[in-house]
């Protein structure tokens, strides 16, 4: 069929080693899955099972580089991530089977208006608006499994203007890549060019115009954004 209107662009990510690009479809992210981070977000990591939230496909940014502060917040907040991409995907995905479905990883951060988050749970009301704006989504080149395996352990770190702000391990993720991808396949349909960001180590904090971050996972990757 004809469409009404031009369709978007793809939103592709770069793969390293590769000239083809991956498709960007949805982007699904897990809240408190560091036991550090759950506690200084007041939760408690012992027991809550994983939750989920999402973000558009196009807040997307490959590559990184300049993001702008975005509008109605006061707090804009950096979490680094290990970013998963899936190849394959399926419903009610066992956990041992949850790793083929895996394309490769890459580093991620979920910027987030924690003011908004902070009035949303307040209220009760969704945290959409606090996490799926535009440009909420960076991430850098997708490291293939074919080339460097499934990570389970390894430094996740992120700095501002040189100074470290966020340190932890792989190895302290309260649910595993696996088992992350078997909760939300009983939950959606999970289909290739599905990104799930699976969670930030201690440390979060707030981002100011000018500032330059750098992040990065041990054997996955780096991350440089600027904000203006
Ligand atoms: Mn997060």
């Amino acid at each position: 069929m004809e469409t009404v209107l031009p369709l978007p662009p793809p939103v592709l990510i770069p793969v390293q080693g590769l000239t083809a690009g991956f498709p960007v479809r949805r982007i699904y992210c897990v809240g408190r899955n560091y036991a550090d981070h759950a506690r200084e977000m007041g939760g408690d990591p012992h027991r809550e099972p994983p939750f989920f939230f999402g973000k558009p496909w196009d807040a997307a940014v490959p590559g990184g580089g300049m993001i702008a502060y975005p509008p109605a917040t006061a707090d804009l907040h950096h979490e680094v991530e290990l970013v998963v991409a899936l190849a394959q995907g399926g419903r009610d995905i066992p956990v041992a089977a949850a790793l083929e479905r895996v394309f490769g990883y890459a580093v991620g951060l979920d910027l987030t208006r924690r003011d908004l988050q902070a009035r949303a749970k307040e209220k009760g009301q969704p945290w959409e608006m606090a996490k799926g704006f535009d440009q909420s989504a960076p991430l850098s080149a997708l490291a293939p499994v074919a080339a460097i395996g499934h990570p389970a352990s390894g430094a996740i770190w992120l700095s501002v203007n040189g100074a470290e702000r966020q340190r932890g391990d792989l190895d302290q993720m309260t649910w595993s890549v696996a088992e992350i991808i078997a909760h939300l396949s009983c939950l959606v349909a999970l289909a290739p060019g599905d990104l799930i960001f699976t969670g930030t180590p201690a440390g979060v904090g707030a981002l100011h115009k000018g500032d330059r971050v750098r992040c990065g996972i041990e054997g996955v990757g780096e991350l440089e954004i600027r904000v203006s």
